[in-house]
Order: C-alpha cells, then structure tokens, then sequence
C-alpha cells in the first residue's frame, strides 16, 4: 500500500538525516521549502555547522494551472529520478547526484546546487557562461547518442521506452506546445497588445501544418530518451559547471525537441534583449554572444554526436555508408522545426519566460515579443529546408 503523502519540513529532516554520505556528523539540520510549488514540493535541508545539505524534490499529485489543479500522476517522481541516474551515468559531472529515491513518496534525494544558479537567471543578469557550450553538447550527444537504437542493444531500448512512456506528462507537451498556440485556446495567455499577432497565428494553415508534422514526430519518433523539458529554466550554472536538473518530462522521442528546447530558449532571451541590454552597443555584443552559442552549440553536438556513433556504432547497420549524414541533416531539420514551436507557445501559449514577460515597459516587451515570433515562425516554416545552422542564425539577426 502507497504511503504517500506531502511531507513536512520536520519529516524532511529526519529523512535527510538518513544520507550519511552527505550529513557526516550529529549538528543540528535546517529546512526551508524552496518550490515554487506549481507541481512539485522542493525542500532544502542544511546543516549550518558544516555547511553540507541536500535538496528534497517530491511530487505533487496534481499540478496548479491558472488557478485550477488538475490531477497529475505521481510517477513522474520516479521517471525524474531513474532518468537523473541514466543521465548521470552517460553524461557524469552534467546531472545533480542522486543520494536516494523513493517511488512510494514520490521523491528524489539530490544534490544541492545552490552555489549555481538557473540559467534563465544568469542570461537575464547578463551572465557569460564559457563552459556551457561544451556541457550542454556533451550532455545532448552522450544521453541522445547511448539511448538510441545506434547506441545501445534495441532490445534493451524497446524496454527503456516502454518504462519511460509518460503519457500525462507527453499530453501537457502535445496540448500546450502543438495544438493551443494555433487556435483561439482558453489555455492561452498572452498580452493584449499581441492579440492580432495571436490571430494571425490561428488563421495560418500553412503554419498549422508544420506544427501538425512536428507533433507526429513528438508522438510517434521513439528516437532516444530526452530531457523533455530542457529549457534554461532546467540548467543551474556557473562559469565553471553546468548541471541539467528536472527530467520529470522524459520519455522516448525525437532527438531535435531537446536540443530546440535549448536553442529556443537562448533565442527568446536573444530577443528579450530588447530590454535586458543597456544600450545599441551592449545589445549588439549580447546578441553575438547568444547567437554565437547557438551556433557553436549545433557544431559541438554535431562532432560529439558523430564521433561516439564512429567510435560507438552498436552494429553493421549502424555504419552503412551515407547514414549517418542523412540522419544528422534530418535531425538539423528537426531542431529548427522545434525551436520554432518552443518559441511560439512561449509568446501565446499558456507558461511564458521571464526573460520576456518581466520586461516592464509594453513597447519594449511587444517588440521583444514580436521579434521572438517572427523568428519562430520562420524556423517552423524552414525547418522542412534546412541544410545547415548558418540559416537560423542568418533568420535571428534578420528579425525585427
Ligand atoms: P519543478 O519541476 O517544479 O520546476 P525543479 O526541479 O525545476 O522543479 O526545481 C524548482 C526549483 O527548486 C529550481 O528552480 C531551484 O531553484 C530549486 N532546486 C531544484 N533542484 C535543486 C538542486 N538540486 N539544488 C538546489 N536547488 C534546486
Ligand atoms: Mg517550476
Ligand atoms: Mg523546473
Ligand atoms: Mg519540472
């Protein structure tokens, strides 16, 4: 029988206590819930005489939406922690280390990153973060590449995908990132000034098929086991070190909807320079920045992801001449295709970014705004033509 129920801080304690790794000696702990308490609890335990601690995540059974709860399943506690700890194994150093788990309570024992900070944060500060290009390849190469059927035994794969289906937290995902942004959804929220943009997007059938073929590939490329949710909102950092947190999105899918949660996500902050640079100059020199990592992120992955298959390649098939550049050109395709969309329902969809929504004048966030759409509708429009990175970065720096 479950026993599941919220814990209390008193009861978060005690189970920190039993983490003798972490807590080596009998000081006193203290506990502070640091949630934003949407979907899941988050509790930080420390210990002030020795400076050690531990993050206690557990889920809720329901998530809060605009007031309303819906019913959420609690087993997406243990797709969190299971995939943390394939994560941890085939990319070490990139995930917070998981000390305990327990299904019954829905909660993950980890890590405490507080000497990070997410990245959302950072890049609105004006943050410069000379590692990330690096970690954030080699996390997407290395989980990518050794979950897929040209990394791993597929018979194995077949019972990865089976235990990672996620069907609650893949209808959250197909409603709020495919469907609502293209019709006059109640689930959609958006600034009033951007109403006509929002129209035009409901009337644009052209547009409306791209997002239909995106999510065909979203519901039926079983491809590898993704993050699910790998926005700068999941990424703590610090010049020196990257860890990707919050996987509770997992499941089996297509390669190109992480690496375009990642890219659309530096897009949106490219776009909210409007307000988060000085002036002209600096705004010039952030973009760079932004566009360069974008750039430089592709390539990286792109090496990384074709020398494991070289060196990796799980059988004969695997190495058929020609493959491998097929594959990648259509996974390019992909990433453009997704980064689109992920940049669309940011704009009119239901959960936005700060990056955009605390820009505090309206003229400015409305230019941000439709700066931020008309980038990603081009990219969803493109994506079926795309041959090579160059050409998002060429639709970023012509957007206004
Ligand atoms: P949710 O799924 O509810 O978004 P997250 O896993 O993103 O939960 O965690 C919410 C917040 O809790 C993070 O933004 C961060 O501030 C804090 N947090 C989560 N995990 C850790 C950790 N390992 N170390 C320090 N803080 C954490
Ligand atoms: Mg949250
Ligand atoms: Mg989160
Ligand atoms: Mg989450």
């Amino acid at each position: 029988m479950s026993h599941y129920h919220p814990l209390s801080e008193t009861e978060a304690v005690e189970l920190a206590k039993s983490i003798k790794d972490v807590f080596t000696t009998e000081d006193p702990l203290a506990c502070r819930e640091i949630g934003d308490g949407n979907l899941n609890l988050v509790f930080r335990v420390t210990q002030p005489a020795t400076g050690a601690g531990v993050i206690i995540k557990q889920a809720l059974p329901y998530a809060k939406v605009v007031g309303e709860s819906w019913p959420l399943t609690l087993d997406r506690a243990r797709i969190e922690s299971e995939s943390l700890i394939i994560q941890g194994k085939l990319a070490p150093g990139l995930v917070p280390q998981v000390y305990k788990t327990d299904n019954d309570l829905a909660l993950t024992v980890m890590e405490d990153l507080s000497d990070h900070v997410i990245m959302r944060r950072g890049l609105m500060e004006g943050g410069i973060y000379p590692k990330f290009v690096e970690d954030i390849s080699e996390f997407m190469a290395r989980t990518l590449f050794f979950t897929s059927d040209l990394g791993m035994n597929q018979q194995e794969k077949k019972g990865l995908v089976r235990s990672f289906s996620n069907p609650e937290l893949c209808k959250i995902t197909e409603d709020l990132i495919f469907d609502d942004p293209y019709i006059d959804s109640p689930n959609n929220s958006f600034d009033e000034h951007l109403r006509e943009d929002a129209a035009q997007l409901w009337k644009d059938t052209e547009l409306h098929l791209e997002a239909a073929l995106l999510r065909e590939k979203f519901l039926t490329q079983a491809q590898a086991l993704l993050h699910g949710d790998l926005h700068t909102g999941s990424i703590f950092i610090t010049p020196e070190s990257t860890k990707v947190i919050d996987p509770e999105f997992a499941y089996y899918g297509p390669m190109g909807f992480d690496i375009g949660a990642v890219l659309a996500n530096l897009l949106l902050n490219y776009a909210a320079q409007e307000h988060w640079s000085e002036d002209a100059a600096a705004r010039k020199e952030r973009r760079n920045y932004l566009i360069q990592s974008v750039h430089d992120i592709w390539t990286s992955f792109e090496r990384k992801f074709r020398t494991l298959w070289n060196e990796h390649g799980v059988d004969r098939m695997s190495k058929t001449p020609g493959y491998q550049d097929i594959y990648i050109h259509r996974l390019l395709q992909d990433t453009f295709g997704f980064t689109g969309a992920k940049m669309i329902r940011r704009i009119v969809g239901l959960a936005h970014v700060a990056d955009i929504d605390k820009i505090p004048d309206p003229e400015v966030r409305k230019k941000a705004q439709r700066m931020a759409l008309s980038i990603g509708k081009t990219l969803m429009m493109s994506n079926r033509k795309a041959m090579s990175i160059q050409e998002m970065i060429d639709i970023a720096e012509s957007a206004v």
